[in-house]
C-alpha cells in the first residue's frame, strides 16, 4: 500500500493512536538499529515522535542548528478566572507580570502574528512545514481578546497545529466555532471529576463554572466537531490531576465523555512548586487498581487513548534528574523551546522561567531573528548549563527517546540508509 492510498483510508487520528511502537531501520541490510514502544501520540499529536526522529537525524547529518522548532506552548495570558489548588501557574505569572519580568505578558495581536510568522518560517526552512503550537496560558486562555484572529492567523497563514488546553469557562460560542474548525486538538482540564470535586479543586472565587458545565461544553465541542465533518482529525481530550475527592469516580467519568466521542484522557500527578510537603505521600491502593483496571478497558468505555503515570505510588510527580540519567544536551529545548509572553525560553520550569539567563531572547518577529537567537550568546548558555545544571526535568522523556536515538545514529556507517516507521 502506497502512502497516499494510506493516507486515504485511514483518519489522521487513526495513523497516529494505532501504532504500537516506532523503529528505526537500514533500510539497505533490513535490520533494525533502534526502537522504542513509548511513542505517547497525545503528548505529540498533531505531529508524532516520527517528526522527532527525523529532527534527530537532521542533527546528526546537519547539526543541531538545523533542527526545526517542532513544537511550542506558548503562556500569552496570565490571568485566570479560576483559583485551583496547587496551580502550578500561579508563582510564575505573579512574578511575570511584577516589574515587567515579561514585556508582553499579553501579546498585542499584530507583534504575536509576526512571531508566529518567525516561528513557522525558521521551522519550514527546516523542514517542519506544521509546527505543533499549543495555547495553554498561564491562566485561562479563553480570556485573551484577539483569541479567534490569533487562531486563524496561525493555521491560516502559518500551517501551524493548534492544540488548545484550558477549562474553557470563558469560551464565546465565536471561539468554540473557530477551535473546532481549525484547531488540530482541544483538551479540556478538569480539575476534579465529579461536581463536588470540581467546586473544591477549582476554589473559584465565585463559582460561576461548574462540573455541569464542563460537561455540557464537551458534548458542545463534539457535536460541533461532527457538524463540520473533523472527526478524523480534531482530537478531543480531557485532563485531570489525580486527587482523593476523584478517587471512585474515574469510570462512570470516562463513561460519561466517551458517550459522546471524548477521544482521549489523562491523569496526573499534582505538581506543585512548593512538592516537598508532598513528598511522602502515597495513594491510596483503591485508586490504583481502579485506574490499573482503566488501563485494560477505556476502549469499552468509547475513549481511545488513555494515559496514567507509571508510577502509581507517590502522589506528587518526582521530576528529579539524577546525574547518570542526563542526557549529553538537552534536546527539548532546542526542538520545543515554549514561549512566555514573547520570551523565548528553554523550558518551564519554575526556576528556569524565572532565569532571564535561561531566556533565549525576546522576540519581535523579525525575519532572521531566530537564527541569531538560537546560536547567540544566551543559547550558548543554555547548552552549557542544561542539563548539567538541572536538577529536576520537566522534559525528561523526550530528552530521555531523543538521546537514545543520537547515540544509535551517530555510529551507523550511512545515515541516509536509516528511515523510520511505525508498527501496528
Ligand atoms: S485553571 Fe489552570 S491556570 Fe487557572 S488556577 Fe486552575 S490550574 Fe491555575
Ligand atoms: S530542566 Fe530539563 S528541559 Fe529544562 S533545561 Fe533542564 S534538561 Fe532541559
Amino acid at each position: 500500500m502506497n502512502n497516499t492510498t494510506y493516507r486515504n483510508l485511514f483518519s489522521q487520528k487513526e495513523r497516529l493512536f494505532t501504532p504500537k511502537r516506532i523503529v528505526a531501520i537500514n533500510v539497505k541490510n533490513g535490520k533494525t538499529v533502534w526502537l522504542t514502544d513509548k511513542i505517547f501520540p497525545q503528548h505529540f499529536y498533531p505531529l508524532s515522535i516520527k517528526n522527532y526522529c527525523e529532527a534527530v537525524k537532521v542533527a546528526i547529518k546537519y547539526g543541531t542548528n538545523r533542527m526545526p522548532i517542532l513544537s511550542v506552548s506558548s503562556k500569552d495570558f496570565p490571568y485566570c478566572d479560576f483559583n485551583c489548588l496547587d496551580c502550578l501557574a500561579c508563582p510564575s505569572r505573579k512574578w511575570a507580570v511584577t516589574n515587567n519580568h515579561i514585556k508582553y505578558p499579553i501579546i498585542p495581536i499584530e507583534l504575536y502574528k509576526k512571531v508566529l510568522d518567525e516561528i513557522s518560517r525558521y521551522s519550514k526552512e527546516r523542514g517542519c512545514e506544521h509546527v505543533r503550537f499549543e495555547i495553554c496560558g498561564e491562566g485561562n486562555p479563553d480570556l485573551y481578546k484577539n483569541r479567534v484572529e490569533m487562531i486563524e492567523y496561525a493555521t491560516k497563514n502559518c500551517g501551524m497545529g493548534i492544540v488548545y488546553v484550558s477549562t474553557g469557562s470563558k469560551m464565546t460560542n465565536e471561539l468554540i466555532d473557530c477551535l473546532v474548525r481549525n484547531s488540530s486538538c482541544i483538551r479540556i482540564s478538569f480539575p476534579g471529576i465529579t461536581p463536588n470535586a470540581y467546586n473544591k479543586y477549582s476554589n473559584q472565587w465565585k463559582c460561576s463554572f461548574g462540573f455541569e458545565d464542563a460537561i455540557s461544553l464537551l458534548k458542545k465541542l463534539t457535536e460541533k466537531r461532527k457538524e463540520y465533518g473533523r472527526e478524523g482529525e480534531l482530537l478531543i481530550g480531557v485532563r485531570t490531576c489525580i486527587r482523593p475527592l476523584n478517587d471512585g469516580s474515574y469510570k462512570k467519568f470516562l463513561e460519561t465523555i466517551g458517550s459522546f466521542g471524548v477521544d482521549a484522557f489523562q491523569a496526573v500527578k499534582v505538581l506543585t512548586p512548593e512538592f516537598s510537603q508532598h513528598l511522602e505521600q502515597t495513594m491510596s491502593q483503591k485508586v490504583v487498581r481502579e485506574l490499573l483496571e482503566l488501563k485494560e478497558s477505556y476502549k469499552e468505555l468509547g475513549i481511545q487513548d488513555f494515559q496514567i503515570p507509571n508510577n502509581l505510588n507517590k502522589i506528587y510527580n518526582d521530576r528529579s534528574l539524577k546525574e547518570e540519567m542526563k542526557p549529553s544536551k538537552c534536546w527539548s529545548s532546542i526542538v520545543s523551546p515554549p514561549l512566555y509572553g514573547t520570551n523565548l525560553m528553554c523550558c518551564v520550569l519554575w526556576d528556569r522561567i524565572t532565569d532571564l539567563s535561561y531566556h533565549y531572547g525576546i522576540m519581535e518577529g523579525k525575519i532572521g531573528e531566530l537564527e541569531n537567537m538560537m546560536t547567540g550568546a544566551n543559547a550558548q548558555f543554555i547548552n552549557e548549563n542544561c542539563p548539567k545544571n538541572c536538577k529536576d526535568c520537566c522534559s525528561y522523556n523526550d530528552n530521555k527517546f531523543m538521546e537514545s536515538l543520537w547515540k544509535t545514529l551517530k555510529v551507523q556507517d550511512d545515515i541516509d540508509d536509516i528511515k523510520f516507521f511505525f508498527e501496528y
